[in-house]
């Protein structure tokens, strides 16, 4: 149906040179594809033809190798008044174990690179680009990349694909700023990798959702790209249509965890240290994946999901604050029938889990995170030395188990449970304002020390831009 369309407006564009049938053309070859957009030289219909023959030629739409089937969004499109960065220079360096591409721009953009397998490349998404390169540009390549094209895959889209002679990790992908007369300048490193690791890669990237997929609607927009503070991801559990756990006198999870994660923002924002945002600020629902993505797609560097927990009458009696990381195996019984709570989420309102993307990855996306583990780990320490003093904590105060909302492979993520809303003393805490204030200020000494300790540690540090 979508080709016909298309058809019939490049059969009309052929025939008529009236520049708004270009334009019919243009606007179905989008719907069609969904990838389109190449620059057009003129208003006609043989440049169309033209374009669209250059866009076959460069396989610039979706790439279709076996691992990666899934549609691939691109960065977000600039604002329509600002011209496009032009890329003036292409240089690679190095052999067959390790090749650098630098590619010379006129000022900073975002980027994102990822791995496909069979035929192995690597494609890199970045903004709309105007390459102002030497002819015959890519053609020749070296080291591991065999050959290079590039162009714009849609409107506001460029996307520059490598062709390799083998299989190849992804270990440095940043953009720098220009300095002293000098261009922007977007750096890749890539270093030869046997076939398992690449396909493991590759699987993380096609199943799950990348950092600059697009917003969900209901997120807050603001992207401060040039804002080189590390992103925090505050993650307030439940709402709307999922309260959560109800205190016998009637207060509700979702509100209180709202209540705390707002105030928790506005003392890490006074720090100046981060970029704070939250998953959701208002009584809506957001399902469990969703918010994992959100970090994700903000390249968040910690994700703190805040809850409140209750035991059903009758089944005992716990209290105080409970920090939670993620682990394959719950660390005992009630942390299971937590963690099973929890996840319940998406089912309360009527997610399909059987089409949740994370679930066909978990074994290869479980390799991937033990990095990620260790640095939550780290933060999940910390915070339980500093609430320690502040609030109260349960008897076992650092537990481990499945929870979904802890899944981001390449996010350090922790869930707070707060404290238990069936208990008394818990929810007299949880309602007042002076014991939020000092829980919240113990978080984010948490906070500052785990970024303190993180990026002083060398081994550790992942630098801001890198590609996992
Ligand atoms: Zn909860």
């Amino acid at each position: 149906m979508a080709i016909r369309i298309f058809a019939g407006a490049l059969a009309k564009a052929m025939s008529n040179r009236d520049s708004d049938w270009v334009s019919a053309g243009r606007a179905a070859m989008h719907k069609a594809t969904g990838a389109t957009a190449l620059r057009w030289p003129s208003r006609n219909g043989s440049s169309l033809i033209h374009v669209i023959v250059l866009a076959i030629a460069l396989d610039l739409g979706w790439p279709l190798g076996a691992v990666s089937q899934m549609p691939v969004p691109l960065p977000v499109a600039p604002p329509a008044a600002e011209t496009p960065p032009i890329a003036t220079d292409v240089r690679l360096a190095g052999d067959d174990k390790q090749t650098r591409m630098v590619i010379d721009l006129s000022h900073k953009i975002d980027m994102r690179a990822f791995t496909l397998a069979d035929p192995y490349r690597v494609v890199i998404d970045i903004p709309q680009v105007n390459f102002q390169l030497p002819p015959n540009t890519g053609e020749r390549g070296r080291g591991v990349i065999k050959a290079f094209r590039y162009g714009l895959v849609m409107s506001g889209g460029s996307r520059i694909v490598l062709d390799l002679t083998g299989p190849v990790r992804v270990t440095k992908a940043f953009v720098l700023d220009p300095v002293d007369g000098q261009p922007a300048r977007m750096v890749l490193n890539l270093t030869t990798v046997d076939r398992e690791t690449f396909l493991r890669a590759a699987a993380i990237d096609n199943h799950l959702p990348r950092p600059s997929d697009p917003p969900p609607a209901r997120a807050d927009r603001e992207e401060h790209t040039t804002d080189p503070r590390p992103v925090v991801v505050l993650d307030p559990g439940h709402g709307g249509i999922d309260p959560g756990t109800r205190a016998p006198s009637g207060e509700l999870e979702k509100n209180l965890t709202l209540e705390f994660t707002s105030m928790l923002r506005n003392k890490l924002e006074s720090t100046g240290k981060y970029r704070v945002v939250m998953t959701r600020s208002d009584d809506t629902f957001v399902q469990l994946s969703e918010r994992v993505r959100f970090a994700r797609q903000r390249q968040a560097q910690l994700l703190i999901s805040i809850h409140c927990d209750a035991l059903a009458r009758g089944s005992g009696e716990a209290e105080g604050a409970t920090v939670y990381t993620l682990s394959d195996q719950a660390s005992d019984a009630e942390t299971q029938r937590l963690a099973d709570a929890e996840n319940r989420a998406d089912v309360i309102a009527g997610v399909d889990l059987a089409a949740e993307p994370d679930d066909i990855a978990d074994i290869l996306i479980d390799l991937a995170q033990r990095e990620t583990r260790s640095f939550s780990t780290h933060l999940a320490r910390n915070l339980v030395n500093e609430m320690r003093v502040a609030a109260h904590l349960h008897k076992h105060p650092h537990r481990s188990a499945g929870f979904r909302i802890l899944k981001a492979p390449d996010v350090p993520s922790v869930l707070i449970e707060l404290g238990y809303v069936s208990n008394a003393r818990d929810l007299k805490q949880l309602v007042s304002e002076s014991w939020r204030s000092r829980t919240g200020d113990a978080i984010v000494h948490a906070v500052q020390t785990y970024f303190t300790t993180r990026f002083a540690g060398g081994t550790a540090a992942r630098a801001q831009g890198e590609v996992p």
